[in-house]
């Protein structure tokens, strides 16, 4: 997917100030090791409201260990995490349930009034009113994906956390899938953190971008407006550089 400014919507630009945002996530000396291999190694994070993050990163680097210590799926993590209001993932497969509707999936485990309403409403805000009664395997990859998205927006977390969402999407859908997901942020203002192995679409879609290398944030860069475009310009080599 080409960088293309227009699908950018710098909308959450002028609501937080992401330097001075609340906190949402904190992260300090965040330890996994598995047998005797050292995972994350001491990894420092800090991320505000209204942040949109992309973590970039060879395979096995650690993206989704990290995303799972956040998500609090991993008990045996060592360090400092804390995590203000909840957390909701979407992962590269859509993980619906099959044997429920989609609608039943987003209400799956949904506390609150109206989980049904705000079903319905989660189900509008991306397209998907008239697949609601539908199985999740009959749904395309574009439609599950988006319906992935629904289940963790519905919950209204506060961290959305984004497995490489996209990748297994054809390039004209995940184009259509990006604008959604950059909507729904603007929309929500949760903050997100996005894993990618894709240096365009990081930054494409984030305001900061980070490296994970050695069980640590190697790299970090904060994109500017207007973003860079050209495939030649100097932060997309110094990405690519890095990865
Ligand atoms: P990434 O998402 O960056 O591709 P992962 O976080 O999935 O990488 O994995 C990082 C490393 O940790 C890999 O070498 C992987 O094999 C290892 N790993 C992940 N989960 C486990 C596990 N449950 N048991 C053993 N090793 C694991
Ligand atoms: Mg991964």
């Amino acid at each position: 997917v080409p960088v293309n400014e227009t699908v950018h919507a710098p909308v959450n630009d002028t609501v937080y100030d992401t330097v001075t945002a609340p906190v949402v996530a904190t992260v300090r000396g965040l330890t996994r090791r598995f047998g005797d291999r050292t995972v994350l190694d001491g990894l420092d994070l800090t991320i505000r409201r209204g942040e949109f993050v992309a973590l970039l990163g060879r395979s096995g680097s650690g993206k989704s260990t990290l995303l799972r210590a956040l998500a609090g799926l991993d008990e045996e993590v060592e360090g400092g995490l804390k995590v203000d209001g909840s957390v909701a993932v979407a992962f590269q497969e859509p993980r619906l349930v099959p044997w429920k509707r989609v609608r039943d999936n987003l209400t799956l485990g949904l506390n609150g009034p109206d989980p049904a309403g705000r079903a319905e409403a989660a189900l509008a805000e991306v397209g998907l009113t008239d697949r609601a009664r539908a199985w999740p395997l009959t749904l395309s990859g574009g439609e599950a994906q988006r319906a992935s998205l629904a289940r963790a927006l519905v919950r209204e977390p506060g961290l959305l956390l984004l497995d490489e969402p996209f990748s297994a999407l054809d390039a004209l859908t995940r184009i259509t899938v990006h604008r959604l997901v950059l909507d729904l942020w603007a929309a929500h203002g949760p903050a997100v953190l996005l894993v990618t192995h894709d240096v365009d679409e990081a930054l494409l879609l984030a305001d900061r971008v980070l490296v994970l290398d050695g069980g640590r944030l190697a790299h970090e860069w904060t994109v500017a407006a207007p973003r860079p475009r050209h495939r030649d310009h100097p932060d997309l080599l110094t990405l690519r550089a890095a990865l």
